[in-house]
């Protein structure tokens, strides 16, 4: 008989005849029988039950639940007294994380095999696969085992940017009060041909992780000052509209980065007042000097500076006078709330009455109904942008937009 030596684990005891885990009810562990025997019956629809296997000491039971949040499929009992080890799914990727690496590598593997199967029994309509969700199996995946998950991720990214799976798509920017557009945010999409759409929340943190998004953001800010001369050219403005497009803190870091931003200007015919450049509070925050000395280059040769997310970060303002800030994108979670709660409404109106004091415009973000446009319009709040004007879109689509709305 083999011992395992595991350290800190969870052990429990059931006696011949208990159940171990009931058919339909919410899995959120899995176990490995130490010692003993079960016995595995599923209860059919018409409610008959059939006993459909045993497992002794070593195997694993329960283990969808480790990746994915849907109901036990059988019905487990004890056969003999049993001597059981717990595994959270918390405990499944601490595992993992701390693995040799070449064991991580082969769950990695067997791990996408499995979702690849279930995504394609989905397809096909396999009753199998009706209750998975695929979304939050992906999700699992990189929390299960975020070190694999950042390498393939990485790498696949760095072969999506060469062979054209990376793409630019623009959000209008709304004058909220004239009703006109002002310019743009450039967002990041990635649509494999196999996978489908891979979400921003679940790449570019990757990206950032990995120091990849250095390359990335390059490449967007060429692609997108490139497309503002195009949109312009074709829906009848003259360095009326701008471009506002993210950067993370390793930018921010890179030698050079001002030079290399101002020299892509250059090469793309577009003012440097067009060009905002979006950063959020926790950059500024975590490495104050360098970003002083950064932002001052930038706004010495015009370039807007925004802050992303405003709100949800530090809640310090010191720095909005520290820094040469030109807007502040009010985040989403507050604009969501001003319809119904009277407090997020005097917060948004505080924000809107703080930039005009100081001579710094604002941009509500996330607006989604007329009501919020309204509302926002009232306060006095210059820009905005959200699903209710226009969501993300490629640039053949925002040209059509930015006509009508010229
Ligand atoms: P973000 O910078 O806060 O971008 C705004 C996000 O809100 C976008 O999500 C946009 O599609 C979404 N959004 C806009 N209006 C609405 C609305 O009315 N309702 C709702 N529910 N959502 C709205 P997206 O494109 O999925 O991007 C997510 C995040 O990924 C971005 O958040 C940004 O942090 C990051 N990201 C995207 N593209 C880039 C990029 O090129 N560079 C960097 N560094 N980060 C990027
Ligand atoms: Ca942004
Ligand atoms: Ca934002």
């Amino acid at each position: 008989m083999s011992t395992l030596t595991i350290q800190n684990d969870t052990k429990k005891l059931f006696s011949a005849g208990d159940v171990i885990m009931r058919q339909g009810d919410e899995g959120d562990c899995a176990y490995i029988i130490l010692s003993g025997r079960v016995e595995i019956i599923v209860t059919n629809e018409n409610g008959g039950q059939q006993h459909v296997g045993s497992r002794g000491a070593g195997a694993m039971i329960g283990e969808m639940a480790l990746i994915d949040n849907a109901p036990r499929t059988a019905t487990i009992k004890a056969t003999q007294d049993c001597q059981l080890l717990e595994i959270s799914k918390e405990n499944f990727g601490q595992r993992i994380d701390s693995a040799d690496p070449v064991i991580k590598m082969a769950i990695q593997v067997i791990l996408t095999r499995y979702r690849d199967i279930l995504k394609r029994a989905e397809i096909i309509g396999h009753p199998a696969a009706s209750e998975l969700d695929a979304e939050a199996i992906e999700l699992d995946l990189a929390r299960g085992s975020s070190a694999m998950e950042t390498l393939r991720l990485a790498n696949d990214f760095e072969h999506a940017l060469e062979n054209g799976h990376i793409y630019a798509y623009y959000q209008p920017i709304m004058d909220i009060q004239s009703g006109k557009i002002a310019g743009f945010e450039a967002l990041m999409r990635w649509i494999d041909p196999d996978k489908g759409f891979i979400r921003p929340d679940l790449f570019i943190p990757v990206l950032e992780e990995s120091g990849l998004i250095v390359k990335a953001s390059q490449w967007m800010l060429k692609e997108s000052l490139k497309a503002l001369k195009r949109i312009e050219n074709k829906a009848g403005f003259e360095n009326d509209l701008f471009m506002s497009v993210n950067f993370s803190s390793h930018d921010f870091s890179e030698a050079g980065f001002t030079q290399t931003v101002y020299d892509t200007i250059s090469t793309t015919d577009i003012k440097p007042q067009q060009l905002h450049i979006e950063i959020t509070e926790r950059l500024l925050i975590g490495q104050p000097d360098k970003a002083n000395a950064t932002l001052s280059e930038c706004r010495q040769a015009g370039i807007g500076i925004s802050i992303d997310d405003f709100g949800t970060g530090y809640s310090s303002l010191s720095y909005l006078h520290a820094f040469p800030i030109d807007c502040l994108k009010i985040d989403r979670s507050f604009v969501m709330m001003i319809e119904k709660d009277e407090r997020a409404r005097q917060l948004v109106h505080s924000i809107v009455g703080l930039g005009q004091n100081l001579g710094i415009k604002i941009i509500a973000e996330g607006i989604e109904t007329e009501e919020e446009s309204e509302m926002l319009k009232s306060m006095g709040c210059e820009m905005g942008q959200g699903y209710y004007f226009c969501k993300p879109m490629p640039e053949t689509e925002v040209i059509l937009f930015a006509k009508e709305h010229h």
